[in-house]
């Protein structure tokens, strides 16, 4: 008997609830449900007695290949193919927008415009990508969709757990050309998928990734829910992340639910969301150990552009970065035309766009895959190796958010009651790590000149 998912990942609190290895499951026992803390993990529905070991062989969090093993195979012999070890392989970048779909996208509208034009061209009978449920427990599923303005409304940032495998059951069971969305991890499922199937390969002609600095539980929605004024939280029916506002600045966006009688909350980044976004409440343990940034095995990335030339404008703008040669001619025969206004732009500006999830995902995850290890834990290979050096403020703001991320979640299943959140009282729990943050942030600000000042002498020293 071959190790399985449900011993290897899901026990070890590693499983970002993906879906993909209940979806290849050759005897279908593997079924994905929430957890008590709103994120999504597989489970057996009667044991298995095959031992064939595929799920944990198509596990983004298996020790199976990595990102830059599984690029070198996909496109290393592209011609024109460019490597960066932030990045992955690439062939070219640009950042810009959809002037049709800037307004309801997440950023500038250019991932819904691919997914339409290609499905307007006819090079993908289908596209599969999260859509709204209007379902209370369900708000977002992976969907397969036929039609642009399916596509045209399932645009927008999902923060919510989607998990794939009712769509990898379709796609094996239906054939045509598929693309499909998705968060680095889930495109990485998707490829070590198609190395063991045959048909997920011929069908699965595109993936399209998006960018990913971590993911959200269904809890996370529940409590921004909840500040922006909902108070009975099972008749949330439907919700949208990433709503612009002209007066405000592309990062300064607006959450909004509406409930079943169509009463509606808005919140904006700035009046909390931020707050339980930058501090890592309710994120899925996964993601504390993943090293992909740019959707490595993805042939064309979207992202935002994070950039100070780009962020003041509210409608948004993306930086895309593409791998595959089709898409790259596609988006080259669309500039100077009227439907994308996009240009090329210095691959190391779409490494600076992302500087703080690079941080996180390269240097604090060297320094979780340490503590990790010291207290026993059991942790996938990465790219990166365990490292106990790193500043001291660093050290600190790592510890403090991993603490918040547990306590946010056990937090709100104490005050989660009779589908309404003690708001108050669950903030009260999280002031201690709140305060800490604000203390640690002060002296961060203090510590910075002092650094300044260390170099400069030191400098000054080396000179004489
Ligand atoms: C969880 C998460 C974290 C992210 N983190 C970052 C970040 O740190 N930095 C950054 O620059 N960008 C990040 N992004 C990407 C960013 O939010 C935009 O999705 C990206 O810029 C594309 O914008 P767009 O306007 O082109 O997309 P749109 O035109 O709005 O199209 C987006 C497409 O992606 C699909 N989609 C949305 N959410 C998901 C999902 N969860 N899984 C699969 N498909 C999905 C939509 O259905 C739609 O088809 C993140 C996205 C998500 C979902
Ligand atoms: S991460 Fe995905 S493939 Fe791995 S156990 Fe979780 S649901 Fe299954
Ligand atoms: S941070 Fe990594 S593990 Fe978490 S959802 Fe994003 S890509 Fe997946």
């Amino acid at each position: 008997m071959k190790p399985n998912v449900i011993d290897e990942i899901v026990k070890n609190n590693l499983c970002i609830g993906c879906g993909t290895c209940a979806g290849v499951c050759p005897q279908e026992i593997l079924k994905i449900q929430d957890n008590e803390y709103g994120e999504y993990i597989p489970y057996e529905t009667q044991m298995c007695d095959s031992g064939c070991g595929l799920c944990l062989e198509v596990c983004p969090f298996g020790n199976n290949e990595n990102e830059t093993q599984m690029g070198a195979k996909i496109y290393g012999s592209t011609q024109g193919m460019k490597y960066l070890s932030e990045t992955g392989y690439y062939l070219d970048s640009y950042a810009g927008y959809s002037s049709e779909f800037r307004q309801s996208s997440a950023s500038g509208g250019m991932a819904a415009w691919l997914l339409t034009k290609l499905l307007k061209e006819g090079i993908v009978d289908y596209v599969i990508c999260p859509t709204s449920q209007k379902n209370p427990e369900k708000l977002f599923s992976f969907e397969i969709m036929s039609d642009e303005n399916s596509v045209k409304a399932a645009s927008g940032s999902v923060y919510y757990p989607v998990e794939m495998s009712e769509v990898i059951h379709k796609i094996l069971e239906v054939p045509g050309h598929y693309a499909v969305t998705g968060l680095p991890c889930f495109v990485k499922a998707l490829r070590l998928a198609a190395q063991k199937n045959r048909k997920l390969r011929e069908r699965i002609v595109f993936t399209i990734g998006l960018v990913c600095g971590q993911m959200k539980s269904k809890n996370y929605t529940k409590y921004i829910a909840a500040i922006a004024g909902n108070n009975d939280l099972k008749k949330v029916q439907s919700v949208y992340y990433r709503g612009k506002s002209p007066e405000k600045p592309a990062s300064n966006y607006y959450f909004q639910s509406t409930d079943e009688h169509g009463s509606q909350h808005k919140i904006f980044w700035n009046e909390g969301v931020s707050e339980a976004w930058i501090n890592r409440w309710f994120t899925p343990n996964a993601c504390n150990y993943c090293d992909d940034v740019f959707a490595e095995l993805a042939d064309v990335t979207f992202m935002d552009a994070w950039l100070p030339e780009y962020s003041k404008d509210s409608m948004g703008t993306n930086l895309v970065l593409v791998r595959s040669p089709e898409i790259l001619v596609f988006i080259q025969e669309e500039i100077g035309k009227k439907e994308i206004n996009v240009s090329k732009i210095p691959i190391e500006k779409v490494i600076k766009s992302q500087m703080g999830v690079l941080d996180l995902k390269r240097n604090q995850l060297s320094y979780r895959l340490y503590i990790a290890l010291q207290e026993g834990q059991k942790v996938p290979e990465k790219r990166v190796h365990p490292k106990e050096k790193i500043g001291v403020l660093k050290k600190r703001e790592i510890k403090l958010k991993a603490r918040m991320q547990k306590e946010s979640k056990e937090l709100f299943l104490d005050y989660y009651k009779d589908t309404t959140l003690d708001i108050k009282t669950f903030r009260d729990g999280m002031q201690p790590y709140i305060k800490q943050t604000k203390q640690l942030r002060s002296v961060g600000k203090l510590a910075l000149p002092i650094q300044i000042i260390k170099k400069i002498s030191r400098r000054e020293g080396n000179r004489r």
